[in-house]
């Protein structure tokens, strides 16, 4: 019984099943078009949400750091971590003789570069952004030198963060920036042009705003010892690269990168940071026939490889090719390497482009705002 029962009810219990399933099925449509329009603005709730969120997460991280006592313990770790990891530092470093004068790069934390820029008639000397003071007070015992001045291109710690104990040691030491930004010790505000004298040296202080609200660059003037202006340019520009815009509009920056571009094409280019590779190899990406770019890239790779420094040369590498037509933007050798279709593809970072969230973003980012 229960077997024919069984045997007839198949027909009637799958017509039952599928008329369930069926109903089930209207039912599932119905609500699932009840609940369509609900789940859409769920997610776009949480977009909006995640799109608030992230920058105010980023601003109150970013405040902590240049703000508060927090960002200078941050940066003390970030040095202890360095000097563990990097006990001859990140690159090798390459000085820079003219005669009358020597610029040494001294590479610190991760990826950032001090200047020591000497002298050497008198054997006095200045320091830019000096990050480690353990690290700029041995280059200063191997040349033998008196340190006179620092100059500091804005306030984040890893460009000011051996300003102190570097004034502890050097009492005559003066420390010049922006009153603009909160520089540690500093003794000397600088106001936009105005120039500053260590023995024959001669800085020129350039107000950059962008990456800082008192971000400043300083131009070496390298007549004297028959040699071309150098730009100490912090985190204005990097090989390829700028800094991010952490206070500052990209109209404000593209105006500070003007005033780079505006310096002479035999420029040499300091940065505060090894970026290039990260910039060109971003840049490459975007850009895929530019045989300018792809061969910086090459050397640029090459160099990293053998942790030699790629900065000096930004200025002045022969690869650069001339402007290419019809450009909108002035080009320049510091950063006309980029041909104007990739500025145009950058146009969609809005001035924030950056690709490892770090204190660097794409310089393709910024340019095309001014109208490119
Ligand atoms: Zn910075």
């Amino acid at each position: 019984m229960a077997a024919g029962r069984g045997g007839r009810c198949p027909g009637h219990g799958g017509a039952a099943l599928r008329a369930a399933a069926a109903g089930a099925r209207g039912l599932g449509t119905a609500c699932l078009r009840r609940c369509l329009p609900l789940c859409r603005l769920a997610r776009r709730a949480a977009a909006a949400l995640m799109a608030l969120a992230g920058p105010l997460l980023f601003r109150v991280g970013y405040s902590l750091y240049a703000r508060t006592r927090l960002g200078y313990l941050f940066y003390q770790r970030q040095v202890k971590k360095a000097r563990e990891r990097y006990p001859h530092g990140h690159s090798a470093p390459q000085p820079c003789c003219f005669p009358g004068m020597k610029i040494l790069p001294i590479p610190v934390l991760s990826n950032n570069y001090s200047y020591l820029v000497i002298d050497t008639g008198s054997g006095q000397a200045a320091v830019i952004d000096p990050s480690d003071p353990l690290a700029v007070q041995a280059a200063i015992e191997e040349e033998g030198v008196m340190l006179e001045a620092i100059f500091c291109t804005h306030k984040h710690w890893d460009h000011s963060g051996g300003n102190a104990v570097l004034r502890q040691r050097h009492g005559s030491c003066k420390v010049y920036g922006s009153t603009l930004d909160a520089i540690p010790e500093l003794t000397n505000p600088l106001a936009d042009r105005e120039k500053v004298r260590v023995g024959c040296l001669t800085f020129e202080a350039l107000a950059t705003p962008g990456h800082t609200v008192g971000h400043m660059v300083y131009v070496l003037d390298g007549g004297p010892f028959g040699g071309p202006p150098c730009l100490f340019s912090g985190d204005l520009l990097f090989l390829a690269g700028c800094g991010r815009l952490f206070e500052g509009s990209p109209e404000t920056m593209l105006a500070s990168l003007d005033v780079a571009v505006g310096l002479g094409e035999d420029t040499l280019l300091w940065p505060g940071h090894e970026y290039a590779l990260e910039c060109l190899t971003f840049a490459s990406l975007l850009e895929l026939d530019n045989p300018a770019l792809e061969q910086k890239l090459q050397w640029v790779t090459q160099q990293r490889q053998e942790k030699r420094s790629t900065v000096r040369l930004g200025g002045v590498f022969p690869c650069l090719q001339p402007p290419p037509p019809a450009p909108r933007r002035v080009p320049h050798p510091l950063v006309g390497m980029l041909h104007p279709n990739t500025l145009l593809h950058g146009g969609c970072y809005r001035g924030r482009g950056c690709w490892k969230g770090g204190d660097h973003g794409s310089l393709l980012g910024v340019l095309p705002l001014a109208g490119v």
